[in-house]
C-alpha cells in the first residue's frame, strides 16, 4: 500500500489481492505406521496389526483470511477422541484406531483452541473447507455452529452406502444438529488450466480459492487452490498424499484407492506444469509451514517495492 491512500481504499493491488494472510495450525499430534504413510506391498491388515515402525504424523488445518471473511480448510480432531472412553461408537473401531494411530492430543488441540491461540474467535469462522470426512478433518465442527460446512457430494454420498465407519467416516460426529453443510458440486469448466479434474468450485467468485475434486483418499476428498498476484500458487491437498514429495514421486500410500490416487497425482502434476512455482501442501506433512510462508512471503515484496 503506498503512504498517498487511505487506509480503507481499495487500491488496483488490493482489489487483485483478496487474502491477506494464509495460516497453518497445528491441532495435534500423532504417530502412524511408515507402511501407512509410505505404502507398502503387505497386506493392510498386515501392517496395522504387526507393523513395529511408527513414523511422526502432525495434526494440521489452515487459517484463510479473506476479505469476506475467515475460511478454514478442515477442523482439526477432536481430542475427546483420548478423553471419552465411547468417542467412536463401534468396538471395533475403538480397537483398530489404537493400532493404526498413536495420538498425543489435551484439550488445547481442539479447534475452538487452538484458533483461540491464533488469535481468532471460532465465532468468527464463516466457512469450514472440508476436505474429506475422516475423523480427523470434521473434529472441530461441533466448535463451529455458524460455520456453513462446504463438502463435495460426492464425498457427502459415502454416508448413504453400507458401514461408512469402515472408511473411518463416523457418522456420529458428521450428523450433529448443529452443523450447517453444505454439499458443492463441481462446475464443468473450460479453462484449461484446470483440464483434467472434471470441475471445479470457485468458493467467492473472485479465483482466489478454487476447490478441485482430488479422489483417492476418499471417494470424494477435494483440494483447493489459493491464487493471488505476488504469491506462489497454493493447492492445499489434504490427505492425497502425506508429503509432496511422494505424489511427485507417484508412491501412493497404505490406504485408499490406489488406481485413482494415481490419478489424482496426474492431474495435480499436470497442474503443477501449467502453474510453475504451486506449492503442493498436504495436511499431514511437516513441510507445510514452511511451504506455505515462502509462497505468501512474496507479498512482502510486493509491499515494499
Ligand atoms: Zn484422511
Amino acid at each position: 500500500m503506498t503512504d498517498a491512500q487511505p487506509e480503507n481504499s481499495v487500491s488496483p493491488q488490493n482489489a487483485k489481492r483478496p487474502i491477506s494472510a494464509v495460516q497453518v495450525l497445528r491441532c495435534g499430534e500423532a504417530e502412524q505406521h511408515a507402511e501407512h504413510r509410505y505404502g507398502s506391498r503387505l497386506p493392510q491388515l498386515w501392517w496395522v496389526f504387526f507393523g513395529t515402525r511408527w513414523v511422526p504424523l502432525p495434526l494440521q488445518c489452515f487459517l484463510i483470511h479473506h476479505r469476506n471473511g475467515l475460511i478454514l480448510f478442515d477442523t482439526g480432531i477432536d481430542p475427546a477422541i483420548l478423553s471419552d472412553k465411547d468417542y467412536i461408537r463401534q468396538a471395533i473401531g475403538r480397537f483398530l484406531l489404537r493400532r493404526i494411530f498413536r495420538f498425543r492430543l489435551n484439550a488445547s488441540n481442539r479447534i475452538d483452541h487452538v484458533l483461540e491461540a491464533a488469535g481468532v474467535a471460532a465465532s468468527d469462522i464463516r466457512t469450514a473447507v472440508i476436505s474429506h470426512l475422516h475423523f480427523d478433518h470434521v473434529g472441530g465442527i461441533a466448535q463451529l455452529p455458524q460455520a456453513e460446512l462446504l463438502v463435495s457430494a460426492r464425498e457427502w454420498a459415502i454416508l448413504s452406502q453400507p458401514h461408512p465407519e469402515r472408511e473411518w467416516i463416523l457418522r456420529e460426529h458428521i450428523e450433529i444438529p448443529s452443523a450447517k453443510w453444505r454439499q458443492i458440486t463441481f462446475t464443468p469448466t473450460d479453462d484449461p488450466l484446470f483440464e483434467g479434474f472434471g470441475g471445479a468450485y470457485d468458493i467467492e467468485g473472485d479465483s482466489s480459492m478454487i476447490l478441485l475434486p482430488t479422489p483417492g483418499h476418499t471417494a470424494g476428498s477435494m483440494s483447493m487452490l489459493i491464487r493471488q498476484e505476488g504469491w506462489d500458487p497454493i493447492l492445499l491437498v489434504g490427505d492425497l498424499t502425506y508429503e509432496a514429495c511422494l505424489l511427485d514421486q507417484d508412491i501412493v500410500p497404505g490406504t485408499g484407492d490406489k488406481r485413482s490416487l494415481l490419478s489424482s497425482f496426474a492431474i495435480v502434476r499436470r497442474l503443477s506444469e501449467r502453474l510453475p512455482g504451486l506449492r503442493i501442501v498436504p495436511s499431514h506433512d511437516f513441510g507445510a509451514v514452511d511451504a506455505v510462508s515462502q509462497a505468501t512471503r512474496q507479498t512482502a515484496k510486493l509491499e515494499k517495492g
